[in-house]
């Protein structure tokens, strides 16, 4: 339901224990509140136990707590689960629980669509509508651990910012999202089981680096050649590779922290030695380690995944550099959940 009542979330602590003051009680309400909003996760001031009814009136009289719903859940054969999440304003993005026999990962969106245009994902058909809101991030993280812990019995052990959106073209959002994710005052994961993946922003990789955080990064590159690169992800023309490889130089420089590059291996576009030679070269400017992506075709059949020979190839070759490969194989393709195929379908 929108509301003119603003939405406490977006009051830091110290703005709520000042409210409390300004309403003549004691700031430490405000710690009480902070706890009930962020660490507990409450979606009502009724929930607020250990605050007295008149407050809670009061809380309720002046703020709303904005928070999301799943509105419907699908769970693959493989015991993925995706969550179609509406938000507070009635739009809908999509969020993804991974399981594998050791951990629980959550795919979390960043943004309503996304205004890249990369010709692969089914995002990019969705024009970008808004960013998500710290609370909404945040809230995608919470029900994805609470899923875990009923179909898994086991807590979210990590995170990618890898569903709908850019992270980096939200990124003020995207940081305070995962302050509060990191922070004892909220779930308290350690950064390192966080990673942001990115399309690939220089001047937003060189902030990153500067502002000092501490979770990891994964690039998509899917190709190190620019002409082919600019054909399937425009923007490289903005920002091409070599200010792509700067960047991560930067990157690498200030936080000794290798990189991930996820790769996606196609059809007729990718799959040749050209392509492995400049991609080998590529992973030799930083240390970092590839994640070859297995592909999940969305409709139009355009872009397929290049035959296993192909794959192998250059699993071998990479290898043979010193470079460390994994190759991720699909989850929950039964329910387009997979990589590229988050856009609202459900
Ligand atoms: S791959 Fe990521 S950055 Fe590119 S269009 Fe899709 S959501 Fe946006």
């Amino acid at each position: 339901m929108v509301t003119d009542k603003k939405d406490i979330r977006a009051l830091s602590k110290e703005q709520l224990r000042d409210f409390f003051v300004s309403k003549g009680d004691k700031a430490f309400r405000g710690n009480q509140v902070y706890e009930w909003l962020w660490q507990k996760a409450a979606h009502d001031f009724e929930d607020m136990t250990n605050i007295s009814k008149e407050t809670r009136q009061m809380l309720d009289a002046h703020f709303v707590i904005n928070h999301i719903e799943v509105d419907s859940m699908q769970r693959s054969n493989d015991g993925t689960i995706k969550n179609a999440v509406r938000l507070h304003d009635g739009l809908i993005v999509e969020s993804v629980l991974i399981p594998t026999a050791t951990r629980t990962t959550a795919c979390v969106s960043s943004q309503v669509g996304c205004s890249l245009d990369c010709k692969f994902c089914a995002t990019a058909r969705l024009k970008r509508m808004r960013n998500l809101n710290p609370d909404e991030i945040y809230d995608q993280v919470v029900t994805i651990d609470k899923e875990s812990r009923h179909y898994f019995n086991r807590p979210l052990s990590n995170i990618v910012f890898m569903g709908m959106g850019e992270p980096l073209m939200n990124y003020n959002n995207v940081i305070k999202a995962i302050e509060k994710i990191t922070s004892p005052e909220g779930l308290g994961m350690s950064p390192k089981r966080i990673t942001l993946s990115t399309s690939g922003i220089p001047k937003m990789i060189k902030k990153m680096a500067d502002d000092g955080v501490k979770f990891n990064l994964a690039v998509s590159l899917h190709s190190a050649i620019d002409s082919v690169r600019t054909s399937i992800m425009p923007f490289n023309e903005t920002f091409p590779l070599q200010d792509l490889r700067d960047a991560l130089e930067y990157w690498y420089a200030k936080t000794k922290r290798r990189i991930s590059y996820e790769y996606v291996v196609w059809k007729g576009i990718n799959d040749t030695d050209e392509h492995i030679e400049a991609f080998v070269k590529f992973c030799k400017y930083v240390p970092c380690k590839v994640n070859i992506i297995e592909y999940n075709p969305i409709d139009d059949g355009h872009f397929q995944q290049a035959a296993s020979e192909m794959l192998d190839r250059y699993i071998r070759v990479l290898e043979d550099n010193h470079i460390v490969v994994n190759v991720r194989r699909s989850r929950g393709k039964d329910i387009d959940a997979a990589c590229g195929q988050l856009a609202n379908k459900s």
